[in-house]
């Protein structure tokens, strides 16, 4: 790349690595490499993958870390599990030919849960996630910062194991905004686009090319960036990865409940239009997305669609005392590295609740809440029992 990786650019290598494997993508990129490679006869088979877990147990499982967001951990155990029971079966050579992968717009405020879910479920199943937010790809700066850099990461996250990162996620973050930009930018770009435009992730090209080694500045968006170690050269396979892209949408409701309120008017006896913004949300159609800022090439590659809700004072409550992500764990080791047992009464708890509640930046407040009220009683530490 020569210069940076504008919001339209890099949103059409998402779209363009996501459709490399969907159902009606041209036959030529099928089973295609990173960067449009074959396997090399060198490159070891992949192990079997062993995936047996059902939606429920999934759900089970992000029930214990995420709290509320019921629907959201219902359709995501289910579109996890429909990917990697799908994976299994192609790696025991048993693939449907006409799977279609079930890429997910998580759509939802803040510091709600989005990231926590998915992290969760990549523990659970066992595969490196990586996560990278969408806006940083726009600025100057970050000169080239492209989708291979998620790729790369993933490898990273993997310890360098190929194989598990070739059944990774990807996440990325604030793609909202991505649309945004790129409904500004499109007369633009679309003057400035080149036809031979280097490093696309594109299906037609053909041809090895190595994970090369990163060459430039490192992109602060990824999640706990290290200075990449050299990768053996190989190619990395991308069929198989997850993309789950997210956002707060901001606007996106207006866009429903016009839509919504505009064809209640048409059929007078339909029943009313929901009120609840998670209803509102929850109820976008293709159109409003693309209505929003996305191409319909884009967000038809997004089947899933997840809505996650706000969080009140109850629900950052139940956070802090039942959550086995809970900062109130954090705070116990931190204690507890000095020798100090801390227990946290109820009526604190739910003041921290709504104390972050005022920060209207979900649960996110909880970690500023508790910085601020701990800070000097971390500091002063009192005598051990
Ligand atoms: P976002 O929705 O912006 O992706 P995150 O998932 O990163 O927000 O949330 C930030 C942190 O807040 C998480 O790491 C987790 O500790 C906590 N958190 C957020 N939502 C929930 C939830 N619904 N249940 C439990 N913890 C949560």
């Amino acid at each position: 790349m020569n210069g940076p990786t504008t919001p339209e650019e890099f949103r059409r290598q998402i779209a363009e690595l996501m459709r490399q494997h969907l159902k009606g993508a041209p036959a030529p990129s099928e089973g295609q490499n990173f960067a449009g490679a074959e396997p090399k006869p060198e490159d070891p088979k992949p192990e079997p993958f062993d995936f047996n877990y059902k939606p429920r147990e999934v759900k089970e499982y992000l029930d214990r870390f995420v709290i509320r967001q019921e629907e959201a951990k219902k359709v995501l155990s289910v579109a996890l599990c429909d990917h990697y029971h799908h994976v299994r079966l192609a790696l025991e050579g048993r693939e449907s030919p006409n799977y279609a992968k079930q890429n997910i717009i998580l759509v939802g405020p803040t510091g709600v849960g989005k990231t926590f879910l998915i992290r969760n479920a990549a523990d659970l199943i066992g595969v490196p996630f990586a996560k990278a937010d969408a806006t940083k790809f726009s600025e100057t700066g970050y000169v080239g910062a492209d989708v291979e850099d998620m790729v790369r990461d993933l490898v990273r996250l993997a310890d360098g194991d190929i194989l598990r990162a070739q059944y990774g996620i990807i996440y990325i973050d604030e793609i909202d905004k991505i649309a945004a930009a790129a409904k500004r930018e499109r007369p633009r770009c679309q003057r400035a686009r080149r036809a031979d435009q280097p490093a696309q992730i594109n299906g037609g090209n053909g041809g090895s090319r190595p994970i090369r080694k990163r060459h430039r500045r490192p992109n602060p968006g990824h999640d706990g960036f290290h200075p990449a170690r050299p990768q053996s050269p190989s190619t990395i396979n991308t069929k198989h990865i997850l993309f789950i892209v997210s956002g707060a949408f901001g606007g996106l409701e207006n866009i429903v409940s016009h839509r919504l309120r505009s064809s209640a008017i048409g059929f007078a006896a339909a029943a009313k239009p929901p009120e609840k913004t998670e209803e509102i949300l929850g109820s976008a159609q293709t159109r409003d997305f693309i209505q929003f800022g996305f191409e319909p090439e884009f967000i038809g590659r997004l089947p899933v669609r997840v809505v996650c809700h706000s969080l009140d004072t109850d629900d950052l409550f139940l956070i802090l005392k039942n959550s086995e992500g809970s900062i109130v764990r954090q705070y116990e080791q931190d204690f507890a590295a000095y020798g100090i047992e801390v227990f946290f009464a109820d009526d604190g708890l739910r003041r921290i609740a709504e104390k972050a509640g005022e920060e209207q930046t979900g649960a996110r407040g909880l970690m500023t809440v508790c910085e601020r009220v701990f800070r000097d009683i971390k500091f002063e530490l009192p005598p051990p029992r």
